[in-house]
């Protein structure tokens, strides 16, 4: 019999899969990595248990103990997984902008939210990051992962993604080209793949334009889960060779491209990589081979950047991606 003993052994171990149309007139070839295919949908399972074993491990987190971080979206859901199966409650603050869906997601799996309000500064009493370690103070056994500072983060990506990627493209990998949010997955993923290939392969960041990493301000941008407006410890910026950015209008477009024209429905940060991975390849010769990681799914961004409303609201309908809904009963 073939079975994982706990959900939590299909973390990992994604698969890559070319890219075949939107690489049209690309010499080299542009593998993704599909980390949708994780049990919670995203890459986070990956931080989500490494986080959770180290804490276990330092004894900062004992049986009955809380696991509270301020986080909405995939961290929150990795993290809900791995707390649920090794019996720690959860309780996550989001602020209030956070829509119903994403709420009814981690309650699912069984976390507690406590919601704050977004129409105040970072260091009001009852902002998001004040919620959350007042709350981290105040329960007992309470553990925060802190995923922006938490060294276990970018490790979880070089010891799971980057040997992946080695071991899948048989070291033949050139180029390697991920998102920035916290920095984990290209700081962990990069410094495996530049340290087992002597600093061969290529490492490039791919960010929304106004981001900090790209050398924005920390302007505004629509693309959801990458780019900052500060700079987190998890970065390391001494593994990356180059960030490029691109913006809201080139990621959604490419992101609905992806589902359209690869089969694969994805969300907006893996839009942003592609894009900047096609950038990339398009100067390069037929050997180089270009790994880009896909984040996340697109079942999270139905109502946004597979909504013609949504879209044309910000200006970025495109004909040749517009969706086509016939109303045949009246
Ligand atoms: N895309 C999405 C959808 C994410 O949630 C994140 C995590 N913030 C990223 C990309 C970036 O990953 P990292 O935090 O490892 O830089």
């Amino acid at each position: 019999m073939k079975y994982a003993e706990n959900v939590l052994d299909l973390i990992g171990n994604t698969p890559l899969v070319k890219l075949n149309r939107v690489t049209d007139g690309i010499a080299a070839t542009v593998l993704a990595k599909i980390e949708y295919l994780n049990p919670g949908g995203s890459a986070k399972d990956r931080i989500a248990i490494r986080i959770i074993d180290a804490a276990e491990r330092d004894g900062l987190l004992k049986p009955g103990g809380t696991i509270v971080e301020p986080t909405s979206g995939n961290t929150g859901v990795g993290l809900a997984l791995v707390a649920q199966q090794r019996g720690y409650r959860c309780v996550f603050v989001l602020p209030d902008k956070v829509g119903e869906d994403k709420r009814n997601v981690l309650t699912a799996y069984g976390a507690e939210i406590v919601v704050t309000p977004t129409a105040v500064p970072p260091d009001h009493p009852d902002s998001y990051y004040s919620v959350s370690d007042r709350l981290a103070a105040e329960i007992e056994g309470a553990f925060k992962p802190n995923q922006y500072a938490n060294p276990n983060g970018p490790l979880s990506h070089y010891e799971s993604t980057g040997p992946e990627i080695w071991r899948d493209t048989d070291g033949l990998v050139t180029h390697f080209v991920a998102g920035v949010g916290t920095g984990g997955t290209i700081s962990g993923t990069g410094r495996y793949l530049k340290e087992i290939s002597d600093a061969r392969v290529q490492v490039i960041g791919a960010d929304p334009e106004g981001s900090v990493y790209s050398g924005g301000t920390g302007r505004p941008y629509l693309v959801e889960g990458v780019g900052e407006d500060f700079w987190p410890a998890a970065y390391d910026p001494s593994v990356v060779d180059v960030v490029i950015a691109s913006n809201d209008a080139e990621s959604f477009e490419m992101t609905r491209r992806l589902a359209l024209e690869e089969g694969l429905l994805v969300g907006g940060s893996s839009g942003l990589a592609v894009s900047v991975a096609l950038k990339v390849a398009k100067d390069l010769p037929a050997d180089a081979v270009v790994v880009v990681l896909l984040p996340d799914g697109g079942r999270g961004y139905l109502g946004k950047i597979f909504n013609e409303k949504w879209m044309r609201s910000y200006g970025f309908s495109d004909e040749s991606t517009e969706s086509t809904v016939r109303e045949l009963i009246s």
